[in-house]
């Protein structure tokens, strides 16, 4: 499929937003969603929505194919080693919380240490500062570079034996900086810690293989990958999720229930209490079945291009910053000068371009870049050389609303 195949799959690319055909550069936040996917939700509704585990009926049955298919699919896609290393979360947000609830709270104390960046996304510091308080732990920060990147140096310099928790994102949702988790995961390791990485921005974008990258725990959200929001994934280690606890308690996740006590199911259920995210589950594993189709590693390919592009105009454009590094994923986030940023995206709106404004959920992050907030424009597998053009022209016309022409 070329890109003009691929847009053809996303209806509502297809639309003029302020009289303009709408320019959808807000992909690091929620992607849109292609026709498979869309058809997928559809007939699990038409066709055979029913409970799942449950019935011995046909709707039951069929739908807990598409459940478990759906899980297999996941499996496949992140190349873990069972399925029962494959939990279905809400999101990114619930599977680095639920880490930090079950392994964290069974295995750091005082004194232990638990080893962050300051690029993280707060869903990737909160649960973790959160653990601290609770525990006694000491919450430790890898120093950024200049650019933006982490190095290895500082990796080996800040985790210890005293470290229980190394927990990094893959891919930096404002710098687009692709940390090197791997070899993180081997410097926990070899510390005795555990790797958690946040894989919210990475696994729709590219390859991933968490028995290579040989981490410990691995989240990430359907929304941002072409499936429905309110579906995410939490990889484990099967040696690690067999020892620890539930977080949630209920229906669906119980083996035998008597009045004083009670035992789980195996896994991966015991941490999917209540009615799953059946419908979610279906149709993430349309939106894999989709991105596979396309290629992983074209997309990529795609968005590298998409990015350099971008950010080769944005450089003659005299009072553009551009943070974070060279080599990136298909985002670039920026300042105007002496323009707010949300003006920045108020005026590009206006053009039918979407872009982000703000902390990007990333304050410390802000913080160390000694900005407020900022603008930010990611890419995604349907947008094309043109779009960047009029994602461009439009930044220049912000310039000129501004009356910032000669800086
Ligand atoms: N981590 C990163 C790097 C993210 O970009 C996001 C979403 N912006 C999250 C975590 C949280 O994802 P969710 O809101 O889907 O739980």
């Amino acid at each position: 499929m070329n890109v003009q195949e691929i847009r053809k799959q996303f209806p509502i690319l297809h639309q003029q937003v302020n009289n303009h055909p709408l320019v959808y550069l807000d992909n690091a936040a929620t992607s849109q969603k292609p026709v498979q996917v869309i058809e997928a939700l559809n007939r699990y509704y038409r066709e055979y929505n029913s409970n799942v585990h449950r019935g011995v009926h046909t709707l039951g049955t069929l739908a807990t194919d598409g459940y478990e298919g759906a899980r297999e699919k996941v499996r496949k896609f992140i190349n873990a080693k069972s399925v029962q290393e494959i939990i279905f979360v809400r999101g990114t947000t619930t599977a680095l919380n639920t880490v930090a609830a079950s392994y964290g709270r069974a295995n750091v104390g005082e004194g232990d240490e638990i080893v962050i960046t300051p690029m993280e996304h707060h869903s990737n510091i909160i649960p973790w500062q959160q653990l601290a308080k609770a525990t006694g732990a000491t919450l430790k920060y890898i120093p950024l570079q200049e650019d933006g990147t982490i190095s290895l140096e500082d990796v080996e310099k800040t985790v210890t034996p005293k470290t229980k928790i190394v927990a990094v994102m893959y891919v930096s949702n404002v710098l687009g900086t692709i940390n090197p988790v791997k070899e993180i995961a081997a410097i926990a390791h070899k510390n005795g810690a555990v790797m958690v990485v946040d894989g919210a921005q990475s696994t729709p974008h590219m390859k991933i293989d968490v028995q290579d990258l040989d981490c410990d725990f691995y989240a990430f959200s359907g929304h941002k990958m072409c499936a429905p929001t309110g579906i995410g994934v939490l990889y484990g280690k099967k040696e690690l999720l067999e020892k620890m606890e539930p977080v949630e308690f209920g229906g669906e996740m119980i083996d035998f229930v008597d009045l004083y006590d009670s035992t789980w199911k195996e896994l991966p259920w015991k941490f999917e209490g209540g009615t799953p995210i059946i419908a979610g589950a279906i149709g993430l594993g349309a939106a894999i079945d989709f991105l596979e189709e396309v290629g992983l590693d074209k997309i990529a390919e795609h968005e590298h291009k998409l990015v350099q592009y971008a950010m080769e105009q944005m450089k003659e454009i005299e009072g553009i910053t551009v943070y974070g590094p060279k080599e990136r994923t298909g985002l670039v986030t920026f300042n105007i000068k002496d323009v707010h940023p949300h003006d920045v995206a108020t005026v590009l709106d206006a053009e039918g371009i979407a872009v982000r404004a703000g902390h990007h959920c990333a304050q410390p992050l802000m913080k160390w870049l000694n900005v407020s907030a900022t603008a930010r424009a990611s890419f995604y597998l349907y947008n094309t050389e043109e779009e960047v053009d009029i994602f461009v022209k439009g930044l220049i016309k912000t310039k000129e609303y501004f009356g910032n022409v000669l800086f």
